[in-house]
């Protein structure tokens, strides 16, 4: 039942914005600058705890910069964070749901204020964004992530079923049994702080296990988590290496579910190793996964091609194409793709790649040393492809980041790799279709790629969006008529993918909050049966 505050339905967080010359700017300035190394520990039963095991971490777009030193936790310390999981876990359960909710609730009021700054800086200098891509991630998501989780879990408890003049009955929603176990991304600051809180407001309590390029935002999301009033243990802040934290946290008996978003391949690799030890825990783990794109955008030939080429634009190269929804196959048909190809050529001319801390800067660096190389490889081999063809961009260069020109590429075979392999990088790959062949080109789409996250369809012919969304109705968790592939907005477009994309549970919805949760219905009866015959 339902005690404590009523949530209205949460406003999404206004964007901040940090034009030149405002104190916002300043202050942005001035954490950029700041050249103090964090030393971020692993957190668990609400100890810091510092070890010998050190990694640090780079700015990407400046990698003798080091900003921080994650300080791994080893394998007796994983096992303390489940173990101090579960013994917070019936105390966390049993506050009311409107208790969770007033931490989540501080949460965000603490980032929208007083950790704005810092943690959009934070963001901008491990994951290289830009001030335009790191507010609505950092800030704004994460903040909308807190709101909506606690006002999404309230409506879920309100769901109860029918009681009778005889009988009452009640839905406990109960959280699982053990503990949650989050794996979160580079890519989105925000992620991490859903991955863990959905389960939390819940009542499950949490290891989360960050990626080591996110984790200094990551570490100002648990610090703001903490000073909300976080209770020691119900989150534990274990950025630990990856396939030791996960090999203990899988092989606990008390592991309840398993929250992760990131590759394809390696939530695949955490599902066989549930499978193969499936009948040594409690329950039957849930398995949450929101995993890898090959994002599309096809353009009908009454498309407008203004709005096409700048949605090319941005969904492609935004963030560096290191989005999972990013546009990375386009299908445009013959008649447009002359004034596209221009439209393209002309304003990629314009786009700055350079340090994220220039205003004037469109895209930072590629995450990672190991991603530079991928993504040099791949270019380099599709200019000595004779059925790919360079339209724009191809230059990658290693210093003093990892960068990588925007780069479109025109190919003619449509199953080509390029249009069918998540590159996660500044790759546009583009297929060029007879005019006369929309429903052919539909089916195309449908078939080439494993992942089916997010697709955009372009067109002013009302018939034609209507047979896309029908041809394409498994092709994207997230369909977009007349716009780009990326942004979506918590409460407008909950997200998430099929196929090799992921359960498509729904983040920031209700939906997730449902996979956290294992009802108990309870049924009292007033006046008990006095006789054991039918009709007596
Ligand atoms: P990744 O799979 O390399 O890493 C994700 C997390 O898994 C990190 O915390 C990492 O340390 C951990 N990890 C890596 N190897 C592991 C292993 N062998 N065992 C256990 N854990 C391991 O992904 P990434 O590079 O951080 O993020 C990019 C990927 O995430 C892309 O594929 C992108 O499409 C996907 N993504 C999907 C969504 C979505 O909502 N569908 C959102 C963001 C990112």
């Amino acid at each position: 039942m339902i005690s404590g505050p009523q949530l209205p339905f949460p406003a999404n967080e206004p964007e901040m914005l940090f034009c030149e010359g405002t104190e916002g700017a300043k202050q942005l300035k001035q954490a950029l600058e700041h050249r103090d190394v964090v030393e971020i520990p692993a957190v668990i039963g609400g100890k810091r705890l510092f070890s010998n095991d050190v990694v640090e971490v780079r700015a990407p777009h400046d990698h003798q910069r080091v900003i921080a030193r994650i300080h791994r936790p080893n394998e007796t310390q994983v096992r303390e964070a489940i173990a101090s999981a579960r013994s917070v876990a019936r105390d966390w359960a049993n506050l009311s749901l409107a208790s969770r909710a007033a931490v989540l609730h501080r949460a965000a009021e603490i980032i929208s204020t007083r950790h704005r700054v810092r943690i959009n800086a934070a963001t901008m200098l491990g994951q290289s964004k830009t001030i335009e891509e790191a507010e609505p991630d950092s800030a704004c998501e994460l903040i909308d992530f807190f709101r909506f989780n606690a006002y999404n879990a309230q409506k879920i408890h309100a769901e109860q079923p029918l009681s009778v003049a005889t009988a009452a009955n009640r839905a406990d929603w109960r959280p699982l049994e053990g503990f949650v176990y989050a794996v979160s991304p580079f890519n989105f600051t925000a992620i991490g702080g859903n991955l863990t809180t959905a389960p939390a407001i819940m009542g499950n309590t949490v290891l989360w296990k960050p990626s080591e390029k996110s984790a200094l935002a990551n570490f100002i999301c648990f610090e703001a988590l903490e000073e909300a009033g976080l209770p020691a243990g119900v989150i534990n802040f274990v950025p630990g290496e990856a396939e030791l934290t996960t090999r203990i946290a899988l092989s606990s008996a008390d592991l309840s579910g398993i929250h992760f978003t990131g590759s394809s391949a390696v939530f695949q690799s955490l599902w066989k190793r549930v499978a193969s030890n499936v009948g040594a825990y409690r329950s039957i783990p849930r398995l949450v996964g929101e995993t890898g794109g090959k994002d599309f955008v096809v353009a009908h030939p009454s498309a407008d091609v203004d709005a096409l080429s700048i949605a090319l634009i941005r969904g492609a190269f935004g963030y560096q194409g290191q989005k999972c929804s990013a546009a990375s196959r386009a299908y445009i048909p013959k008649r447009l793709w002359g004034e596209v190809s221009k439209q393209l050529r002309d304003r990629l001319a314009e786009l700055r790649v350079g340090d994220v801390a220039d205003p004037k800067t469109f895209m930072g660096a590629v995450i990672s040393e190991a991603s530079h190389q991928k993504l040099s490889r791949v270019i380099e081999s599709s200019k000595q492809d004779s059925g790919v063809r360079l339209i724009f961009g191809g230059k990658t260069w290693s210093d003093p980041g990892y960068f990588v020109e925007p780069t479109v590429v025109q190919v003619t075979d449509p199953r080509h790799t390029l249009m069918q392999e998540e590159l996660f990088g500044p790759v546009l790959s583009v297929f060029v279709y007879e005019d006369n062949a929309w429903a052919e080109t539909l089916a195309l789409i449908d078939a080439t790629s494993p992942y089916a996250l997010t697709g955009s369809v372009f067109s002013t012919d009302r018939f034609a969006l209507h047979e896309a969304e029908n041809v394409l109705v498994n092709a994207a968790g997230n369909l977009y008529l007349n716009d780009k592939p990326t942004g979506a907005m918590i409460g407008q477009q909950p997200f998430g993918g099929m196929r090799a994309s992921g359960t498509n549970d729904k983040a920031g919805s209700f939906m997730n909050l449902l996979r956290w949760t294992s009802p108990r219905v309870v049924k009292e009866t007033y006046l008990p049966v006095r006789h054991w015959k039918f009709g007596a």
